[in-house]
């Protein structure tokens, strides 16, 4: 029996761990290859080998996402050997530090917008032929409620900041992709789940009560599929709902 994504080709960043890692296994268990994009070679290897226990198969592709040259290299590999993109997951984020604007480091700051932000928008330059290339092109792009609340969480800044700049980035995609070809832009927010990234910001909190990545991943990998023709909107885990912009939470 064929499985629903077959002969799909998937590139997830940040899938060494936590969300990322989930999505790329989720995505293989419905049979698309996965280009699994993180720095530790280590996450990427144990990843393969759950990928390749469920059937499935993987590329790996250790790499920071501030080489924005390398993601440039990767837009070429990619249509060298598949000539399109499917799948689109831009998961990979870093929190950055817990502090006053005042009190940010230009560096952190910079770090933070490299990763979050200016990384998706390479991305973008980089693969938007490719998904355009594919019948069914899909880009989701993982936010968080703290991007544009109307009553800020105080210390996020850099966090906050680039993910609202990360939901324009998506919503301008979709706009731009939406009447003249077949690629599909979504945002994703998982709320709080049990994650390193979560764990780093709340020490105190006892994570057996937070939803786990594998729990959110089929949701995302939903919004990947041909079938999924959403585009432009925010899709909110903690809810379930649908929304189409952003509104103040
Ligand atoms: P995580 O466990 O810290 O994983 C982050 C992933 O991003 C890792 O695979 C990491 O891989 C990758 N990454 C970070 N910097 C990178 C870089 N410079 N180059 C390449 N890869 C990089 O975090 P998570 O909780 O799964 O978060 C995933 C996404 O969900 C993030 O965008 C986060 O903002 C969002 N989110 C999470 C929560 C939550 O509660 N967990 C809530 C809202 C939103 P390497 O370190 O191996 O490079």
């Amino acid at each position: 029996m064929s499985l629903p994504l077959e002969n799909r080709i998937a590139l997830v960043t940040g899938a060494s761990r936590g969300i990322g890692r989930a999505v790329a296994l989720e995505l293989a268990r419905r049979g698309a290859h996965v280009i699994a994009l993180a720095r530790t070679q280590g996450g990427l290897e144990e990843l393969d080998d759950e990928i390749r226990a469920v059937g499935g198969e993987a590329t790996l592709v250790p790499c920071d996402l501030k080489d924005f040259d390398a993601l440039d290299r990767l837009g070429l590999a990619i249509y060298e050997r598949w000539k399109k993109l499917d799948i689109l997951v831009g998961n990979a984020g870093v929190l950055g530090p817990v502090t006053p604007l005042g009190h940010v480091e230009p560096k952190q700051w910079d770090d933070v917008m490299a990763v979050n932000v200016t990384a998706n928008w390479r991305l973008i330059r980089s693969l938007d032929p490719l998904l355009r290339a594919s019948d069914a092109g899909r880009a989701v792009f993982v936010t968080s409620g703290v991007g544009s609340r109307a009553q800020m969480t105080a210390y996020l800044g850099p966090y906050s900041i680039s993910k609202s700049a990360l939901d324009s980035l998506a919503r301008m995609y979709a706009a731009e992709t939406a009447n003249t070809t077949n690629v599909r832009v979504m945002i994703a927010n998982p709320g709080p789940l049990r994650t390193r990234m979560r764990a780093s910001l709340m020490p105190g909190e006892d994570p057996q009560t937070l939803r786990t990545p594998e729990d959110f991943a089929p949701h995302v990998v939903d919004l990947c599929s041909p079938t999924s023709t959403e585009t432009g909107k925010l899709w909110d885990f903690a809810s379930g709902a649908l929304k189409s912009f952003r509104s103040p939470d």
